[in-house]
């Protein structure tokens, strides 16, 4: 049932890492309009820093993203190396571990060690790097990559609240920037657990509460902020 069957798992990784980025960036971008709105601030101020904290947030991500992704792609190299380096030194040793693998998964150990022998025949350091270390093609880390998408999904979340702040007429920024704000984080959540396969109501109540959280402490910080300066 290999066509039919759809596995969540393979298409969750991007999908959802996208989804987190662009809540991210709505989350922290809106609060922080509205923090600088509830100051009292003119509409210039709000918008600066509605763009400041875009541009601020989709860098951070991307470093973020590119340095943890490159420490895991230097981990597995580094691995990869040193399962090189015992190939080369006890090659019948290394069979005897890829056997042993097997077997603890409930091969025969006659069996087990004829599967070994026969797929480091074909590529030793293949049959290593999956069943010995854990790694596949889809834990392959391209940091480069990571890093972009992860800049992208924040300021696609980030942009919503910054066009709001140009758009809408001052004194009802910070109406329109928290009701739409609320919408588009019940959009992701549902559609987040939708992808995961879970409960969509519930998904979008978890974002909503965590959102709303961040919108009304920065809110009642901005005003006493702007009370007290
Ligand atoms: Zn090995």
């Amino acid at each position: 049932m290999r066509t039919t069957e759809r596995h969540r798992s393979e298409h969750i990784g991007w999908l959802r890492a996208a989804v987190l980025g662009a809540n991210d960036g709505l989350i922290s971008t809106a609060s922080l309009v509205l923090g600088v709105a509830a100051s009292g601030t003119s509409r210039s101020s709000v918008l600066i820093a509605g763009v400041a904290g875009l541009v601020a947030g989709s860098m951070s991500m991307a470093a973020g993203e590119y340095v943890s992704v490159s420490s895991q792609s230097d981990t597995e190299r580094a691995d990869l190396a040193m399962e090189r380096r015992e190939l080369a030194a006890d090659r019948e040793g290394e069979e005897a571990e890829l056997a042993a693998i097997y077997v603890e998964r409930g091969v025969d150990a006659a069996l087990a060690l004829q599967v070994s022998k026969q797929l480091m025949a074909t590529d030793a350091l293949a049959a290593h790097a999956r069943d010995e270390l854990g790694f596949s093609a889809s834990t392959q880390a391209r940091p480069l990559q990571a890093a972009m998408a992860s800049a992208v999904s924040f300021a696609c979340g980030a942009v919503a609240p910054v066009l709001l702040s140009a758009v809408v007429p001052h004194e009802y920024t910070s109406r329109a920037v928290t009701v739409c704000s609320i919408a588009f984080l019940a959009v992701l959540g549902a559609v987040a657990a939708r992808v995961g396969g879970a409960s969509m109501t519930r998904g979008a109540l978890r974002v909503v509460l965590w959102g709303s959280l961040a919108m009304g402490v920065s809110t009642i910080v901005g005003r006493l902020f702007g009370a007290a300066l």
